[in-house]
This record gives C-alpha cells, structure tokens and sequence, in this order.
C-alpha cells in the first residue's frame, strides 16, 4: 500500500481524581486514581488510549516511546508495539513500561480504526456482540449500608446478575469481618445474582482453604487472588480443593507471565488487564494463550479500553465493571457504555475506534500533568 497514513504525534495528560470516597482491598488503602492518557495523531485524526498508573508512566511515554512510534505506520499496530517493548529494554518491561506501551497501543488501535472509519471491534472482528459485565467494589473501606447500596444499585437498578466484593482485609487479619461481609451482601443480591470476591492476595494457602469452604456456603462462584497471584503452586492447590473458580493474572505485564500460569494449572479463569500487559494487541495473545488450554479470559478494571477487543474473543468470561474506573470513565470520556442488564454492546453506535472522546472541560480540574 502507498502512502501509509504514518504516527505523526505523540502526547500524554495526566488526570488524578479523588474517589467518593476512601477506598481499601485486602492489601492497599487509596483515596484518588491516577489515569494516564496517551493520543496518537495522523493529520487531523487522533486515536487515544489509557491506562491506569503513576504519573510517571506518562514520562516512560515521552521519553522512551514517543520517538519510537513517531513516523511509523499507523496501521501497523503489532510493529509499533514490538518496536516500543525493544526501547524499554533496559528500562525493565514489567510494571510501568509495560503500562506505558499498554496506553500507547491502545491509542494506536483507536487511531487505525479512526482512520477506516469503523468502531474497533468491527476492525477486531466481533466473536459476539454482548460483554457480559459484573459489577465490582464492595470495598473494606464501606459500611454495611454502602455495601448494600452499591450492590443493589448493580443487581436491582442495572440488572447487572453477577457482583464482587473485596475480603481478606488488613492481609487477612479480620476474617470474621470478611465472612460477615459475604453475606450481607448474599442477603442484598439475593440467589439470583452471582456472588464473587476478591482477596487480593490478602490470604494465607490454608486460610484461604478454610475461608473457602465458608465462601462456598454463601454460594461464592469466584475467589480470586485468595493468596498473592505469584504463588502459582498454591493457586493450583487451592483450584483442586475449592468449589469456585481460582482466579488470578492482573499482574501480567507480559505474555510469559501467563504462559506460566497457564501452564501451572492455577486459574480457572485467567484474568489480563489490557492497560498493564502491553495493550490490545498483547491481550489477544493472552487470550489466545488461553483459549489453546481451554481456559476463559476476564477483563480487569479500565472496561472501556477492554470492551471492543472484549467482543473480539471467543473465550470471553466478561469485564470487570469496577466502580473506581466506571466512575472515572465517565466523568472524563463520552460514548461510555451502557451496562444495563448485565452486558455492554461496544460498536453498536457505529462511532469509530473506542468510541470515546475526552471531555476537556470536565477533565481540566482533575488534569496534574
Ligand atoms: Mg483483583
């Protein structure tokens, strides 16, 4: 093909937003979030793309990436991306320069996509055309009455049917809390809905398997991180012994790491965040990876940079509807999804790319860089 569109710009802004309120899993206590923007222009058309991270990953964009893409092909997506994870080399791939090549590529997908005017599951290529959702939240932060109110808010007012909430708080050491808290939020969504939680490594091997046994008689279906998700052999043990699905991978920064825990046997779903493993064009590998070992893939947090290469994948569990992000998203983007009735339908409006655009009146006060 002539005269290829090329990556003429790269820019970067950074947005910290209180939450509404304080926030804690089992084993970290925040009270804003930190999104990091990335824009990929081609003359007059720009693609975006984000992740959720310090603001020094829009530092790695700048200094190590920016160059890098620049005067590329736009519509050579996976090039770019194996260009930028060369230039991170000794910067280390793992964690911020993997969350910076994540942003970058995102935007990059959003740009290609922009500039054949089709929504960026159309240039994917649909698998489906609904996302199964599931509400998530329920943090160790919230009182009995915040916890019920959210969780209805997701099954009574959304129709979401399936939600999650965070236990093993304080590293575990308020278990008795933790099962309360299951179930009231049992006796708020009733037996219809999906009860999942997540302990966020908070938990020992065996403390997990006893609080398992427990979390099954609330009829909990997913436990994940139940210890901390490089523990693989412990994963796996536990797998074997529980009931629910074992599940873990938001820490994957990059295709190996889930290659191993596949093959370790410690997940029943594998979970994969497109805004920390190296974008898009990564996380179809990761779900290629897993759909080889007939495992399903979950997308974590970020929905709306997830939602369209969602769509794209045969084995697909759902997205993750976290309250923190979907808070955000919609405070800084239009065309955010609709989640009413327990999935979302990326592309259905025929806008291109993502289908999202910054709202820069609406981001400014929360813009730090
Ligand atoms: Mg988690």
């Amino acid at each position: 093909m002539r005269d290829r569109p090329t990556v003429d710009d790269v820019g970067t802004a950074v947005y910290t937003v209180p939450t509404d309120t304080p926030e804690a899993d089992g084993t970290l206590a925040w009270d804003t979030t930190t999104l990091v923007l990335v824009t990929v222009r081609t003359g007059t058309t720009t693609g975006l793309g984000y992740t959720y991270a310090p603001a020094a990953t829009a530092h790695v964009v700048r200094e190590l990436l920016a160059g890098t893409v620049t005067g590329l092909s736009a519509l050579d997506v996976p090039r770019a991306n194996e260009r930028m994870c060369r230039a991170v080399r000794n910067a280390g791939l793992p964690g911020v320069a993997a969350q910076a090549i994540a942003a970058v590529d995102i935007a990059l997908w959003d740009l290609k996509a922009r500039l054949l005017d089709l929504p960026l599951v159309a240039l994917l290529g649909a698998a489906r055309d609904d996302v199964p959702v599931y509400g998530s939240g329920g943090f160790t932060t919230y009182d009995a009455e915040r916890q019920d109110r959210q969780l209805r808010g997701w099954t009574e007012d959304e129709g979401i049917p399936r939600v999650k909430i965070k236990i093993g708080e304080s590293w575990g050491t308020r278990e008795t809390r933790d099962l309360e808290r299951v179930a009231r939020a049992r006796a708020s969504i009733g037996d219809a809905a999906e009860l999942y939680v997540d302990a966020n490594g908070g938990y020992t091997g065996g403390q997990a398997a006893r609080a398992g046994d427990a979390l099954a008689d609330q009829g909990v279906t997913w436990f994940e991180e139940p210890v901390p998700s490089d523990h693989l052999i412990q994963l796996a043990d536990l797998r074997r012994r529980l009931p629910m699905d074992v599940t873990a991978g938001e820490y994957g920064y990059t295709l190996p790491y889930f290659e191993h825990m596949l093959a370790a046997g410690a997940v029943d779903c594998l979970q994969a965040d497109v805004t920390r493993c190296g974008g898009i064009t990564v996380w179809l590998r990761v779900a290629a990876l897993a759909h080889a070992r007939g495992i399903d893939v979950s997308g974590h947090c970020a929905p709306h940079a997830h939602a369209h290469a969602a769509a794209a994948l045969p084995n697909l569990r759902h997205l993750e509807w976290f309250h923190d992000h979907v808070r955000i998203e919609r405070l800084l983007f239009d065309g955010v999804l609709d989640p009413g009735g327990g999935s979302v339908t990326p592309g259905a409006d025929g806008a291109p790319g993502l289908g999202l655009s910054l709202v820069a009146e609406r981001a400014e006060p929360y813009r730090v860089q």
